[in-house]
C-alpha cells in the first residue's frame, strides 16, 4: 500500500484532530486518581471528544467492535484495556490510547500515568518509554529513512537498562484512516525502507516492559498483557512532515516544540 501524502490544508485539519486528542489526554491526566473506574475515564474522554467537535475512531473498531473510546491498560497490561469496572489503585501505571476524528482526519496518541506515588522503576519505565518516542520522532525527520525511527527508539531503550520492547506492535501511518501503511517498528535496522518526504503522517508509539516482549492477548479479545506479568509502558504521537520539511507533532499541544529543540530538530511554524 502506498504511504499517504497530506497537503498543507489537509495537515491543518489533521493538527484539530490532534490537537483534540493531546488535550483530552491532557484532561485525563489532570482527572485520574485512585478509586475511579477506568469506565469514568472512558466517559471523561467521550465528553472531551463530543465538546471538541470529534468523533471517535477506537469506538466500534475492530472485530468484535472496541467498547470505549480510550483504551485503558494497567500494569501488567501493556495496550488495548478495555474500560469497565475496574478500579485505578495507588501506584498503578495506567497507559491510556485515545483518538479522534475530525472532517475525516484522524488523530492517535497515549500516555502512561503513574497513579499517585509510583515504584521507582515504574517511572524509569514510563521515562524511557516516553524519551523513546520522542528520540524515534526526532530520527524520523525529512529526509531520513523509516526504519531510523525504530532503530532510534531501539538504541536509545537499551541504553536505559534492560526492556522489553514488543514486537508484534508498533506505529503506523495515519490520515484519512487511523491505520494506514506504512507499519512501523520500534526496532531494527538503520536506513532502510522508504524515505520520509513531506506531506508523511506517522504515529509512532513504543511500547516497552520491565521484563519480557513476550505478550498474549486475554480473552476479551483486545487485553495485550506481558506473558511475565511485567509492568509496561505505552507512549504515542502522531507527527507530520510538513512541506518546509519540518516536522509538526500533530497531538502534542505544544507541537513537540520544547522536546524536538533539546534534540536539536527545528519544528514547523506552518500549523
Ligand atoms: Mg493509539
Ligand atoms: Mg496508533
Amino acid at each position: 500500500m502506498a504511504i499517504q501524502i497530506k497537503t498543507l490544508d489537509e495537515l491543518k485539519i489533521m493538527r484539530r484532530a490532534g490537537l483534540l486528542v493531546g488535550q483530552t489526554l491532557e484532561l485525563l491526566r489532570q482527572s485520574i486518581k485512585p478509586g475511579m473506574t477506568t469506565d469514568a475515564l472512558d466517559a471523561i474522554a467521550a465528553a472531551s471528544i463530543k465538546r471538541g467537535g470529534g468523533t471517535s475512531n477506537f469506538k466500534g473498531y475492530g472485530h468484535p467492535g472496541f467498547t470505549g473510546v480510550i483504551c485503558v491498560s494497567i500494569n501488567d497490561e501493556i495496550v488495548h484495556g478495555i474500560p469497565g469496572p475496574r478500579i485505578i489503585n495507588e501506584g498503578d501505571v495506567v497507559s491510556i490510547d485515545c483518538g479522534a476524528i475530525i472532517e475525516g482526519w484522524h488523530g492517535d496518541a497515549a500516555i502512561s500515568i503513574g497513579v499517585g506515588t509510583v515504584n521507582p522503576e515504574d517511572q524509569k519505565l514510563m521515562d524511557v518509554c516516553e524519551e523513546s518516542m520522542w528520540r524515534g520522532i526526532a530520527a524520523g525527520k525529512c529526509g531520513s529513512k523509516l526504519s531510523d525511527i525504530g532503530y532510534a527508539v531501539e538504541q536509545y531503550t537499551n541504553s536505559q537498562g534492560k526492556y522489553g520492547i514488543l514486537r508484534e506492535y508498533g506505529g503506523h501511518g495515519i490520515g484519512t484512516e487511523m491505520h494506514q501503511a506504512p507499519h512501523v517498528l520500534n526496532f531494527g535496522k538503520a536506513g532502510q525502507g522508504p524515505e520520509i518526504t513531506p506531506g508523511i503522517v506517522l504515529a509512532i508509539e513504543p511500547m516497552i516492559t520491565r521484563g519480557s516482549e513476550r505478550t498474549k492477548v486475554l480473552s476479551d479479545d483486545w487485553t495485550v498483557v506481558s506473558v511475565d506479568k511485567s509492568r509496561g509502558a505505552h507512549f504515542e504521537h502522531t507527527y507530520a512532515i510538513c512541506p518546509d520539511g519540518k516536522p509538526f507533532v500533530l497531538t502534542a499541544i505544544d507541537g513537540g516544540k520544547e522536546h524536538l529543540a533539546r534534540l536539536g530538530v527545528e519544528i514547523s511554524d506552518l500549523l
